[in-house]
């Protein structure tokens, strides 16, 4: 597993949960999660508004051409924005969650992700029964308890703000790309 990012928020978190977890899950999961990446934006989910998620574990493919297929290692996706709104003791939990989804995915082998996609609910409740079971039932615990006092008001309250600055970005991409098209079509 390797960790690419400058985020001390998240070096740090990722550290203390791999001390602190007992070492045959640690192994486990260490050697099932390629890399931890951090995102330094918001996602859409769709028109809907902002992604209210702080770190998912996800696949990543190993080639372009593996895209689309069962052919993909395991990351864990950090959005910092949301990340950065919890407590040091709540994003130990954050982490310790993903690792509670790693570790169950690292059980079932090729296709974990389709799998466990068709069982969210009770996934995220294995989730956090693992990192409980690990030692991290006050994180968890502060982690559920920040999330309903503190982020999702906050996320709530500043989504048109940060809706339009994601609006904002992506009609300047679009204006850059139109001009860069024109200027090859007019050189
Ligand atoms: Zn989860």
């Amino acid at each position: 597993m390797r960790v690419e990012t400058r985020s001390r928020s998240v070096v740090e978190a990722v550290g203390i949960v791999l001390r602190r977890m007992p070492s045959e899950a640690r192994k486990k999961v260490e050697e099932f999660v390629t890399v931890v990446r951090a995102d330094r934006d918001f996602h859409m989910l769709g028109l809907g508004g902002i992604d209210p998620t702080s770190a998912m574990l996800a696949p990543t493919w190993k080639s372009l051409s593996d895209i689309g297929s069962t052919n993909y290692n395991a990351q864990i996706v950090v959005t910092l924005p949301i990340f950065k709104l919890s407590s040091a003791k709540s994003q130990i939990g954050i982490v310790a969650h993903e690792f509670g989804h790693a570790w169950r995915a690292s059980q079932f082998g090729k296709g974990w992700h389709e799998y466990m996609q068709t069982r969210h609910a009770a996934e995220e409740r294995l989730a956090d029964d693992w990192s409980q079971r690990w030692g991290f039932e006050d994180n968890i615990k502060i982690m559920r308890d920040e999330r309903r006092r503190i982020v999702n008001p906050l996320l709530e309250e500043q989504e048109p703000v940060i809706m339009r600055r994601i609006l904002d970005q992506a009609r300047r991409q679009q204006e850059k790309m139109r001009s860069l098209i024109a200027n090859e079509n007019n050189p």
